[in-house]
């Protein structure tokens, strides 16, 4: 096996482990996405963490009572870096973890899509903050995507409403204040308490439900691998960690498996 320039003892330990288990949940976070040029929003220094005027644009008590704070949503919305966004070489790797026939589920507290872009089965990833590919009444629950709602913002629509029942819409993602999907967060409990590898890429693991994920898959048994540009709480406790570029270290991540 041909081992890049990037490996380390820590990165020599997660190939060995990753190359013998099954069942493995990985759950990813901002990291893996800001190589795409995707920023960090909610983060410990994420954008809307560091300026409270930006977290109001995704606070559901703001957005649903002023309509200024819709209208500069909708902005934001339309000029998402997501849009010119394209996977890396970490999302990449990730899909051909799944092909190697391994992966339980792949968890991710990002909202861009990017792993179903490089070729990961939409059943596997489970959005734990929803999806900004898809627009949804506040209302009714109408769907849309997101892009015919674009078109409409496009065309001076400010603050489009639900083409069904009139009722505010935002993308289909989770705002602070609101609740997470219950079946999305119980699939994800699920894949981490049953895997025998638990696999943490981009996520400080310092915001919930992500830490609790972490615990509850190192509870039940699970070997934690931590692939992270920053320490986590949980590198104590981890068979492995690396700290390390995502889109170096994956890829040699799951050379063992090819
Ligand atoms: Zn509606």
């Amino acid at each position: 096996m041909d081992l890049p320039q990037v490996m380390t003892d820590g990165l020599a330990r997660v190939v060995a482990l990753v190359a013998v288990s099954d069942r493995i949940t990985v759950l990813t976070g901002a990291g893996i996405s800001t190589e795409s040029g995707i920023p960090d929003y909610r983060g410990p220094n994420g954008v809307w963490t560091k300026d409270p005027a930006a977290q109001r644009l995704v606070d559901i008590n703001w957005y649903l009572a002023d309509p200024e704070v819709r209208r500069q949503a909708w902005q934001e919305r339309l000029h998402h870096p997501v849009w010119g966004a394209s996977p890396g070489p970490g999302h990449r790797a990730l899909v051909e973890l799944e092909r190697a026939g391994e992966l339980r589920a792949l968890i991710t507290q990002n909202i861009d899509g990017l792993h179903q872009a490089a070729g990961s089965s939409p059943s596997m990833v489970l959005e734990l903050h929803g999806t900004i590919h898809r627009c949804r009444c506040l209302d009714c629950g109408y769907e849309t995507p997101m892009q015919e709602q674009l078109d409409r913002v496009r065309s001076g629509e400010a603050d489009p409403p639900c083409q069904r029942c009139g009722g505010i819409q935002r993308s289909a993602t989770i705002a602070f204040g609101q609740a997470l999907d219950p079946d999305v967060l119980r699939r994800a409990r699920e894949a981490a308490a049953t895997c025998r590898l638990f696999l943490a890429v981009g996520t400080s693991l310092r915001v919930q439900p992500a830490a609790r994920l972490c615990a509850l898959a190192h509870e039940a048994g699970a070997e934690l691998i931590i692939v992270n540009g920053e320490p986590t709480p949980y590198d104590d406790v981890a068979a492995a960690v690396v700290h390390g570029p995502i889109g170096e270290v994956l890829p040699a991540v799951v050379l063992g498996k090819r």
